[in-house]
């Protein structure tokens, strides 16, 4: 689940004054209200803001016997982050004292949001607020069934964690679950399930069935090209998103696994400036996420990029399940995925066992017992001092002979004063082992060729990455290891939609109107602010190119 709300519950529930309620009335009607009557129930798709004019509304959690989890009076408003991202309904408002409430639509709340910051400020912030209190309280309308040892089962534990789709979790094994997966409106037995809204069944659902049943899914493009794609929600996509629906560019988000990228993965990033004790990965994609939301992004998600073509003055990204998407600018934002140990029969271990990130989800699995992290960069440093709250001990291993030479200073000097962190250098993992999930690896110095057998529920694999620019060969050109060249180094192609500043551009590719930013691009430099930093400065570029075009037109 979500790591600590940095939004407090009390900028959750605001109480909106007489001339704010005034504002929002044109958005509006307004209706009596009688008691029981459901104003908006579970699974509902696009449901409308409801603010409490006169008497009061109950929001409840419809899977746990229609507990009250809210009561609303005069002046409070009913809604969540669903409201701004399309997703359904994770819980019911119903009527609990007869009154007057005015009901704002879908499309009025976005308008709100438009064109009248201050309360644009108290809605957004609500919104984002109240979906951190839904995951932290396990309150969902999405109960997920299944066996810890399930990794199809994990697989969409993550993506619902990493999305932020609040759930609850019930293992058919353990006892104290029986109860409530038997009330929860599910068949018997031990398959991996999910429970909608306490009436529909999904079996061995995949994330996409999961997003698309939940509304997560439901952008469509309505025959106009975007202004802008971005390809990827990582940290350098996200902010290019914030920059260009901020700038007024129909802006569309296009990612294949979780918002946050790489970044989403992090426990802690230090070195963000403006946050001196650090930010959760999670935590900062989340509110990327909302900001680029509020400013109208439209975020799908999980969609893959499989190919892009150029079409005239367009470019047509096509995706993993057969949809193409138009746009007349683009920005990859893919960057780069983990790189993965060759070792024998390791697949039957991902994701139960073998890891590639540390987040909370995998610590909680590995409480009071022993975890291997392996590599030398920082991203293992930050994994084994995260892990080290968790776990009895944390064996940190190095194929290299000096962490100094990839490793900051400060992680190395926290990881000797650590406790229960073991650094073993020149040392690598040669076999796994386990049943149903990693039980014990084989280890080997390479100094004194000595092997020792460790027992441990983690191994947790931080050993670089490589570009995700598979989708992008024979179009864009890439460089020798595959990542995205950009800038000085490309010839001008001569296109005449080229002929503005964007030619200049250190980000433009040799396609016109098609840009790279962040870890995905040749020579970039693999962090958080210059992923950020260059997603914001591109939208300059694709204002040139976009006006060019116009001109050309
Ligand atoms: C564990 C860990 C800890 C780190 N700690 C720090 C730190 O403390 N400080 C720091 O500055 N940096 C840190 N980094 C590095 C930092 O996270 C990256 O530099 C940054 O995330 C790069 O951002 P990006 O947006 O370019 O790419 P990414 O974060 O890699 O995001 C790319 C996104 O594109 C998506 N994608 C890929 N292919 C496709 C496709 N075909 N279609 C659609 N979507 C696609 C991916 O799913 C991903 O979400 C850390 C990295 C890791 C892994």
């Amino acid at each position: 689940m979500a790591s600590t709300p940095s939004i407090s519950e009390q900028q959750a529930f605001p109480v909106l004054d007489v001339p704010q309620i005034a504002r929002l009335r044109a958005f509006g009607t307004v209706k009596d209200t009688h008691p029981g009557e459901v104003l908006f129930d579970v699974g509902e798709c696009a449901y409308s803001l409801v603010v409490v004019l006169e008497g009061a509304t109950d929001i409840v959690d419809r899977a746990n016997t229609d507990h009250v989890l809210k009561t609303s009076g005069p002046g409070e408003f009913n809604g969540e982050l669903g409201l701004l991202t399309g997703q359904s309904a994770f819980t019911a408002c119903i009527i609990s004292k007869p009154g007057k409430v005015l009901i704002v639509p879908h499309a009025g709340v976005h308008e709100i949001i438009a064109t009248i910051p201050d309360l644009s400020n108290i809605l957004v912030t609500a919104f984002a607020a109240r979906r951190q209190i839904l995951m932290l309280s396990a309150v969902a309308s999405l109960t997920i069934i299944g066996r810890e040892e399930d990794a199809e089962a994990l697989r969409l534990l993550e993506f619902a964690d990493r999305n932020r789709i609040p759930y609850r979790w019930l293992d058919p094994h353990n006892p104290s679950d029986t109860s409530a997966i038997a009330t929860c409106g599910s068949p018997e037995g031990d398959m991996f399930r999910v429970v909608l809204d306490g009436r529909r069944t999904l079996e061995r659902p995949s994330p996409l069935d999961l997003a698309r049943a939940i509304g997560l899914d439901l952008f469509r493009q309505e025959g106009r090209p975007s202004d802008l794609i971005v390809v990827g929600a990582g940290p350098a996509g996200l902010s290019a998103a914030v920059y260009g629906a901020s700038e007024g560019l129909s802006t569309l988000v296009v990612e294949d696994t979780a918002i946050g990228g790489q970044a989403g993965t992090s426990s802690r990033i230090e070195n963000y400036v403006g946050f001196p004790a650090g930010i959760s990965g999670e935590d900062l994609a989340f509110r990327a996420e909302v900001q680029a939301i509020k400013f109208g992004a439209h975020i799908t998600v999980p969609r893959r990029a499989t190919a892009l073509e150029r079409r005239d003055n367009t470019y047509a990204v096509r995706l993993d399940e057969g949809s193409v998407l138009l746009g007349r600018s683009i920005v990859i934002a893919t960057g780069a995925r983990y790189r993965r140990l060759s070792l024998r029969g390791q697949e039957a271990f991902e994701g139960v066992g073998i890891y590639y990130a540390a987040t909370e989800l995998e610590a909680r699995r590995c409480r009071k017992r022993e975890v291997v992290v392996v590599g030398g960069g920082n991203s293992s440093g930050q994994a084994a001092m995260f892990l080290s709250q968790y776990a009895s001990c944390v064996h940190l291993l190095c194929r290299g002979s000096d962490l100094a030479q990839t490793m900051s200073q400060y992680l190395i000097t926290r990881l000797e004063s650590t406790r229960n962190v073991m650094i073993e250098l020149r040392t690598e993992v040669t076999e796994v082992r386990g049943g149903e999930t990693l039980d014990g690896v084989t280890i080997i110095n390479r100094s004194t060729s000595e092997t020792r057998n460790l027992g441990v529920c983690g191994l947790f694999v931080m050993i670089g990455a490589e570009p995700c620019t598979g989708w992008l060969r024979r179009t864009v050109a890439l460089d020798e290891k595959g990542f995205v060249r950009t800038g000085a180094a490309l010839k001008t192609s001569g296109d005449k939609s080229d002929i503005a500043g964007a030619a200049l551009s250190p980000f433009r590719t040799n396609l016109p109107g098609v840009f790279a930013v962040g870890d995905v691009r040749s020579g970039s430099v693999k962090r958080v602010a210059s992923a950020v930093g260059e997603g914001s400065v591109v939208v300059q570029a694709i204002h040139q190119h976009l006006a060019a075009c116009a001109k050309l037109a």
